[in-house]
């Protein structure tokens, strides 16, 4: 079963977006990493990561939060995008809390990763094996 997907022109925009996005707001180390949603419909919403001295948010989980305040329904991908002045950009899997996150919210979503030097796209839901399942 083969669980990556190629990407798409859409994703090379959400790429250039959230880098552009990162770059303007860089504050090492506060915020050093920029997350960014595609719709179907071609809307983006976006976040970086705030980091305090006891703990932080994940830029994923400031993206995901602006997307459903804007009521979105039609999720298409996930980009995380890691700036840094010495190596530049790099593309960045979801931290395990951030896939737990997605899989509770929007499993159906295609991440964005990077995997022997070639980007592919992986949904939500395939990137963490036996996610907790609440009851409630
Ligand atoms: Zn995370």
């Amino acid at each position: 079963m083969n669980l990556y997907y190629q990407i798409k022109s859409g994703d090379d925009f959400l790429i250039k977006k959230t880098k552009d996005l990162i770059f303007k707001n860089y504050h090492k180390p506060k915020h050093t990493i920029a997350a960014s949603i595609l719709t179907k419909s071609g809307s983006i919403y976006s976040g970086i990561n705030i980091r305090g001295c006891a703990t932080s948010i994940c830029a994923e989980k400031v993206a995901l939060a602006n997307a459903i305040m804007a009521k979105v329904d039609d999720y298409e991908s996930l980009v995380v995008i890691l700036y840094d002045k010495e190596i530049g950009y790099k593309i960045l899997p979801p931290c395990g809390d951030c896939r737990q996150f997605l899989i509770d919210y929007i499993p159906d979503i295609f991440v964005i990763i990077e995997n022997d030097n070639r980007l592919l796209k992986i949904q939500a839901k395939n990137l963490l094996i036996n996610p907790y399942i609440s009851n409630r």
